[in-house]
């Protein structure tokens, strides 16, 4: 198999601090020798679990960037039994772009596993992290929100898995994080994903989904500071006891938690998130957006449940998600 063109400049074996960079080449009129620099950090001390911590796996995501360069910038090797592998800017194009997908190739980081070594730069990226540095990682948290066009509930999140003893394993990191709600997830379009990938390594994975809009809030950034530090407990790397936190437990049965609009138009919300909602509610209506004199179209709640995430800004589109309602469990 063809070697990965990344480089590094730390030394994943090594004890201390370290802060570099992902070297990937990338060749363009500006820059004909020039490469992608990913801000990479490891902390690490004696023998111990290796946690890998990502953010920006899209670039318009900020809890995961907001908490982890903070926790780059403050972590002590003293304070680690064990390897923190830090990413706070895993898509870097696309981050620095602010943008969902990579401006350079539009490749979308977490539907790019397992990567190409010889394909775009998101490949690279995904390709590296797949048989580098997955494979060095005991538990993987990856900080998602929903980016520029949807907002979320702050929730950490599972899968439903074969595998039903991991499955315990991610749940019981996911309660160690502690987001306000805790959710098993379902994806319509898993192919490709982080998450995926090192669930099939039979890794411990969590995923989050904070907030969303295309910014963070001081209160969902607590969340991922908290969560993070907690999650580095859990896992054996930080020393300590966690205090029990409640979380919601939520769960997306099957498909028919996917609201997805089939107009085009100008979006009212009839509902907020964290609303209690029975099947059948008016949830939204999309007015028409080239005349007057035309009657709303209605979405109605197709489940009860609780509103977990909505479509962010004020236009929406046919084919656009609406909103996903999710039940709660207690
Ligand atoms: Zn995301």
């Amino acid at each position: 198999m063809l070697n990965s063109p990344i480089t590094t400049t730390v030394d994943y074996s090594k004890d201390g601090i370290q802060h570099g960079f992902l070297k990937l080449p990338y060749s363009r009129d500006d820059s004909a020798w020039g490469a992608l620099m990913i801000p990479i950090t490891v902390a690490q001390r004696g023998i111990g679990p290796t946690v890998l911590l990502t953010g920006a796996n899209h670039g318009d995501e900020y809890e995961g960037p907001v908490a982890l360069i903070k926790l780059a910038n403050a972590i002590k090797a003293e304070d680690v039994k064990g390897r923190v592998i830090i990413l706070p800017y895993m898509n870097y194009p696309a981050f620095r772009a602010g943008q969902r997908t990579s401006p350079i190739d539009k490749g979308n980081l977490n539907r790019s596993f397992p990567g190409s070594a010889n394909g775009t730069p998101t490949q690279k990226i995904a390709d590296y992290v797949q048989r580098h540095l997955l494979p060095l990682a005991d538990y993987t948290l990856d900080i998602h929100s929903g980016g520029r066009t949807l907002d979320f509930l702050p929730f950490a999140a599972v899968h439903v898995l074969d595998d039903k003893a991991q499955q315990a394993r991610c749940e019981l990191a996911m309660r160690a994080f502690a987001a306000p709600y805790s959710m098993t997830m379902l994806e319509l379009d898993s192919a490709g994903m982080l998450d995926s990938a090192a669930e099939a390594m039979g890794k411990v994975f969590v995923s989050t989904e904070l907030g969303g809009g295309g910014s963070a809030s001081a209160k969902t950034i607590a969340i991922a500071d908290r969560g993070v530090q907690r999650f580095l407990v859990h896992a054996g790397v930080y020393t300590g006891a966690l205090s029990p936190v409640e979380t919601v437990m939520l769960d997306m049965p099957d498909s028919s938690c996917f609201i997805t609009c089939l107009d085009d138009g100008l979006l009212e919300m009839c509902k907020d998130l964290g609303d209690m909602i029975v099947a059948g509610e008016l949830l939204a209506r999309v007015h028409d957006v080239t005349r007057t004199g035309v009657s709303a179209i209605e979405y109605r709640a197709s489940r009860n449940g609780v509103l977990a995430s909505r479509h962010f800004p004020g236009l929406i589109a046919c084919g656009d998600t609406l909103a996903v309602i999710a039940d709660v469990l207690h």
